[in-house]
């Protein structure tokens, strides 16, 4: 028989949200174990040699989102993370000819070559997002409130968070409430046209609507997408995007390194194979090897779809919980390579090799909405598109730990490839071909740029899901629409972090505020947990909640 262990709290996966959960826990005194199925921690937020001497952020490759709270509760900076301002936000070229550069004191006068009426509006424009983007920021650390169905000792709590999200909106004037109603629920596309008349304004900030999100832009509920991407800082600059000297790794190592330093036990290749449940509640796990890790409390980080499909028994949950995990909607489109190059590339809109400030923004190749708009509808009638939309950002250029000397490493984030091909064919079939066209399609953009290929990483969202477990390779463990938010994520009655067992939390990117490499989910699971304690002494959960509910 194998050795049983046990912990105070278990943690399954160990992503970034997965060991920020821990840190709490073991703050609060909890002797806790995180299992880890892959031989690094970090999940999507890690970095990797993927050619000799070039080392880059594998999937998550750029830092805004990541909480400020957390990034000081977990003491990051001492433990080895800096991050740096991007010199230019974003770059987006022509094919041929035409760009915009955005940056910080540099896009008015950008967007005014262009069309002085939108430079007009940016700044009234700006003012709104910043508002709403606020109160989202101070959102994203609170439970939302949850909908009960149990008695009052239940429905009360949940009344007083729901009157102090009712406090923080009643801040907003009524402009602003119906600016909030706008973006929830309307089109990235619909909003930007009702702002905004050059199309290269309107693709450099709708393209935060598509990002992850395997929908047009003109789909409504894109515009919220588009604020997801906002609500983060960098050292203090609201809504800017920043790099981890040393890539993504960098975040999660040094989580990794608060985690032990609180005596976690991070359990690197431990794949959970099964969630113990015993008389209605969460007691452990089995991971693959047969042992069994038992704790009074486990926290699954993993995608909803993964932990409530293939680790549970299905028959122990209700059929409601099931027919909503079955409709879970994963797979946000997203085709992820790395490149290690020769040489920068030389733009046809702004020739020249030599390190430029625009070499270091996020290039966004996908110059319009409605590039952006065929690329979708390419992507669901042929698996991807003839011209697909590519993010490219050489971290290099301002981190030299990452390539050799006067050579550079570039993620490539590419959006809208099926999450499932049309006829049933497979990833593994085309991927390879896909990425030459992807090198081809930035070629376009930059002629230099397929000779400076020196080698490459490719995950198509088939290799993200046997990667790194992303159901349909779902960047956000889950899209964010409006069916999948709030007090919805992952569902109604379980927005509070706590799932279908007494003793079972969600801590990961499938609950409020969602995905990107924020620490939030972690942050507030640990609270709901910590909680709970507080209130029964560790000895129950608030609720008992038997499967039969
Ligand atoms: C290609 C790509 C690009 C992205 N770009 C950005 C970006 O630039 N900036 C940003 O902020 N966000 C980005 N994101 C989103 C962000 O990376 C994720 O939302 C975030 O990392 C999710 O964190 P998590 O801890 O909730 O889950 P994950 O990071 O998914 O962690 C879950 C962990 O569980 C482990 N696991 C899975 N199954 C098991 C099992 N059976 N047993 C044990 N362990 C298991 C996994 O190995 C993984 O380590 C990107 C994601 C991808 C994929």
């Amino acid at each position: 028989m194998p050795p049983v262990e046990h912990s105070d709290a278990l943690i399954l996966g160990g992503g970034h949200n997965g060991l920020v959960c821990a840190c709490y826990l073991a703050a609060a005194g909890l002797s806790v174990t995180v299992l880890e199925r892959r031989g690094v921690p970090g999940g999507a937020a890690v970095t990797q040699e993927f050619h000799p001497g070039f080392r880059n952020s594998v999937a998550a490759y750029t830092v805004s989102l990541l909480n400020p709270k957390v990034s000081a509760d977990l003491e990051l900076a001492r433990h080895g993370l800096r991050v740096l301002d991007r010199p230019l936000a974003n770059f987006l070229p022509g094919e041929e000819q035409g760009y915009l550069k955005v940056g910080e004191g540099r896009t008015l006068g950008e967007v005014a070559r262009h069309c002085a009426r939108d430079a007009g509006q940016l700044p009234e424009y700006w003012r709104r997002l910043d508002v709403i983007a606020d109160v989202l920021r101070e959102l994203a650390l609170e439970a939302p409130p949850n909908v009960t169905s149990g008695g009052w000792r239940d429905a009360l709590p949940e009344l007083l968070n729901g009157a102090r999200l009712g406090k923080r909106l009643a801040r907003l004037d009524m402009a602003m409430r119906r600016e909030l109603l706008e973006l929830f629920a309307r089109s990235a596309g619909d909003y930007l046209d009702q702002w905004f008349e050059g199309d290269a304004i309107k693709a450099v900030l709708g393209f935060d609507s598509i990002v992850g999100h395997y929908a047009s832009p003109y789909t409504p509920g894109s515009a919220y997408v588009q604020l997801h991407h906002v609500f983060g800082e960098v050292n203090g600059k609201k809504g800017a995007w920043g790099h981890a000297v040393g890539g993504m790794g960098a975040i999660t190592q040094a989580m990794a390194a608060c985690a032990r330093e609180r005596g976690v036990r991070v359990q690197l290749n431990a794949p959970v194979r099964e969630l113990l449940v015993e008389r209605g509640r969460a007691v452990g796990a089995r991971t693959d090897d047969g042992r069994e890790w038992r704790a009074g409390i486990v926290a699954s980080s993993l995608n909803p779809k993964l932990l409530f499909q293939q680790l549970i028994d299905t028959a122990l949950l209700p059929a409601g919980f099931n027919e909503r995990i079955a409709r879970w909607r994963c797979g946000s489109g997203t085709f992820r390579m790395n490149v290690a190059l020769s040489e920068l590339p030389d733009f046809n809109a702004l020739p020249g090799r030599a390190l430029a400030e625009h070499h270091g923004a996020g290039i966004i190749m996908a110059p319009t909405l409605a590039w952006m708009d065929e690329a979708y509808l390419d992507a669901r009638r042929d698996g991807w598109s003839r011209k697909p939309i590519v993010e490219m950002l050489i971290p290099s250029t301002i981190d030299d730990s990452l390539a050799p000397r006067g050579q550079h490493v570039a993620s490539l984030f590419c959006q809208h490839f099926a999450p499932e091909l049309p006829g049933g064919r497979s990833w593994d079939e085309v991927r390879e071909q896909v990425a030459d066209h992807v090198i081809d399609s930035v070629t376009r953009f930059a002629p230099n740029f397929k000779g400076a290929v020196l080698g490459r990483q490719v995950l198509s969202p088939l290799d993200l899901e046997r990667e790194f477990g992303l159901i349909g390779g779902d960047i956000f463990h889950g899209a964010l629409t409006l069916d999948q938010l709030f007090s919805a994520r992952p569902m109604l009655g379980h927005a509070d972090y706590r799932g279908p067992f007494a003793g079972l939390y969600l801590c990961g990117s499938g609950s409020h505020p969602g995905g990107g490499v924020t620490g939030a989910p972690g942050h507030n699971a640990a609270r709901a947990i910590l909680s709970d304690r507080r209130r029964w002494g560790g000895r129950r959960d608030s609720r008992w909640r038997s499967a039969a509910q």
